[in-house]
C-alpha cells in the first residue's frame, strides 16, 4: 500500500512528479506539521509511522537547492526538504482556523473542568 498524503483534500501518493515525507522525528517540527493537517482536519487523529506529505504542500523554498539541480537531470523525486520546513500550502484557506473563535473551544472546555474540580 502507498502511503497517501494526510493533507485535506489530497490523496497524492509519490509518483513521477510528486514526492511525499514522512512527518519528522523532531518534537517540535512534528508538532508544527501535524497543527498544519488540523487546521484543515479538525478530527485527525496525528500522525502515525505511515502519515506523509506531499510536496504539495511545500513552497519552493522549503526545499534544499539540491532539488533544481535534480530537476535538471530528471531526478525530481529525489527532492529533499530543508530540515525546518513546514508544509503550508492547503487547498482550504488556513485563516479560518486562525482567528481567535477557532481557539474559543478549547478554552471553554477548560473552564467547565476547572468548575467541575471546584465541586
Ligand atoms: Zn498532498
Amino acid at each position: 500500500m502507498p502511503n497517501r498524503c494526510v493533507a485535506y483534500g489530497c490523496s497524492n501518493t509519490s509518483s513521477k512528479s510528486i514526492s511525499v515525507f514522512h512527518f519528522p522525528k523532531n518534537d517540535a517540527l512534528r508538532k508544527k506539521w501535524t497543527e498544519q493537517v488540523k487546521r484543515t482536519r479538525a478530527e485527525w487523529k496525528g500522525p502515525t509511522r505511515n502519515s506523509v506529505f506531499c510536496s504539495e504542500h511545500f513552497t519552493q523554498d522549503c526545499f534544499e537547492v539540491g532539488k533544481r539541480m535534480c530537476k535538471s537531470f530528471g531526478l525530481e523525486t529525489t527532492a529533499k526538504l530543508k530540515k525546518d520546513a513546514v508544509p503550508t500550502s492547503f487547498k482550504r484557506k488556513l485563516t479560518e482556523a486562525l482567528e481567535p473563535a477557532a481557539k474559543k473551544p478549547a478554552y471553554e472546555k477548560r473552564e467547565r473542568l476547572r468548575v467541575n474540580d471546584s465541586m
